[in-house]
């Protein structure tokens, strides 16, 4: 039987309209959450990011702001505009757009990000909560991934969950949170040997590779539930997943599409989280 189809997108908007209900009753309280986006440089792709990222925040109400700097801005000048949404009352989440300019240190940037403020979770603050199992901000693509498999009315407890990717802000995170939701969980990554062995034992199946159409169906288990993190811009132009989504299909019991699937959650969590923020930050 051909897999039900994830759709991320529909997820994602019933998430954002709870949340606009959320950010209305906050208002009412003279609360309005509030985020900066720091872009520096022309990628095009992060340009594109940042636009959704707004374009969410407008969505449920959310007050956004975007700095924009060009990619000649020295490391210096950064950590002071981060120090000063660090110190402003009005900014509750703080986003740094990555990659930056090859003259930037991240782990810099990322760690001078108040950690009440880290909407992205990648502070080593942050990540060590996760890691302890204490409340935090979560990384939004992670958190994301475990909403929508949770959504699809799988019990993630007791199953076995494969991810391949090993990144800081994919694989190990989601690894960690599925073994958090009680899962039994492989990690691979390019140096696993036979991918083929693990994947097919997966009832859940996590791809973040970034190796367009690298699984096909004779990785997955028939059933299985199939996340596909990728994003990858093939020679046509088009964007595509790191599954051979129409074999996959065949034999998956639940398939996430790219786009469509994994990539409005991220930005849906970074809403979430932002909105996290505010509410903590107003008790203080
Ligand atoms: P990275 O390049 O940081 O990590 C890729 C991981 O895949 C590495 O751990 C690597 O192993 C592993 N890998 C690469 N090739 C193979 C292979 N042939 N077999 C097994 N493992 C392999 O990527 P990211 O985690 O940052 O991103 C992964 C993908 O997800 C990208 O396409 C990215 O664009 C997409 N993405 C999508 C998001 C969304 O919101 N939709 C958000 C973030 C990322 P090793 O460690 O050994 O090198």
């Amino acid at each position: 039987m051909a897999a039900t189809i994830l759709q991320g997108k529909e997820v994602a908007q019933s998430i954002r309209t709870e949340l606009a209900t959320e950010v209305a009753d906050l208002k009412k309280q003279g609360i309005i959450p509030g985020l900066t986006v720091v872009l520096v440089g022309d990628d095009p792709a992060s340009h594109s990011y940042v636009r959704g990222k707004s374009k969410g925040c407008e969505e449920v109400g959310i007050r956004s702001e975007l700095i924009l700097k060009d990619a000649s801005t020295t490391e210096e000048e950064l950590l002071s505009i981060i120090q000063g949404l660090n110190e402003n009352p009005n900014v509750n989440g703080i986003l740094v757009q990555l990659p930056l300019p090859a003259h930037i240190s991240e782990s810099a940037v990322i760690e001078a990000i108040h950690p009440e403020k880290d909407v992205d979770g990648f502070h080593p603050i942050s990540v060590g909560n996760m890691v302890l199992g204490n409340e935090t901000m979560l990384p939004c693509t992670p958190h994301g991934i475990i909403e929508l498999i949770k959504r699809t009315g799988t019990e993630i407890a007791g199953k076995h969950a494969v991810v391949i990717g090993r990144s800081n802000i994919v694989g190990k995170p989601v690894s960690l949170l599925l073994q958090q939701e009680n899962a039994t969980v492989t990690m691979c990554h390019s140096r696993t040997q036979n991918l083929e062995e693990h994947t097919r034992r997966a009832d859940i199946l996590v791809v973040a590779t970034g190796k367009a159409h690298m699984i096909g169906k004779e990785h997955v288990k028939p059933g299985a539930v199939v996340i596909d993190v990728g994003v990858n811009r093939i020679e046509t132009g088009k964007l595509v997943g790191d599954v051979k989504f129409d074999e996959v299909q065949e034999v998956a019991s639940f398939l996430t599409p790219v786009p469509g699937g994994v990539g409005p959650m991220t930005i849906t969590m970074l809403l979430k989280n932002t909105v996290s923020a505010a509410k903590k930050q107003a008790k203080r």
